[in-house]
């Protein structure tokens, strides 16, 4: 499967690693818009929210478990926004699951 992300995970191409475990992988978005940028992604190619089912999200449960440690370590004591673009309107450029950690700086209250 021709996937960015699986590649990644994969480690035919680099990326900034924070955090790996079983099931799902962690780093450094490469265009970071907050000083804190990282990508979390389920180790299963899931294409969006919209292929989340009962069977995969113990996937993202695990992403959402990690988060707040990894937030933690971070420095991220004031706040953090989690966000997936989920399809054209909300402009997903990557067909794999992933949930961006987004913090370290005061953000807008507008989101869209
Ligand atoms: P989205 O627009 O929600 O699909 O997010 C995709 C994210 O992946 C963007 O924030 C990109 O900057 C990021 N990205 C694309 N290629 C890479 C890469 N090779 N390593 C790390 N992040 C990447």
């Amino acid at each position: 499967m021709d996937c960015l992300f699986c590649k990644i995970i994969a480690g035919e191409i680099p990326s900034a690693k924070v955090y790996e475990d079983d099931m799902i992988y962690a780093f450094r978005d490469i265009a970071p818009q907050t000083p804190v940028h990282i990508l979390f992604v389920p180790k299963k190619h899931i294409a969006s929210a919209d292929g989340i089912t009962s069977e995969n999200s113990a996937y993202v449960a695990r992403i959402f478990e990690v988060i707040p440690k990894i937030a933690a370590s971070e420095g991220l004591t004031s706040g953090y926004r989690v966000i997936t673009n989920c399809g054209e309107d909300a402009c997903q450029s990557v067909k794999h699951l992933h949930f961006h950690l987004l913090g370290g700086t005061q953000m807008a209250e507008k989101m869209a």
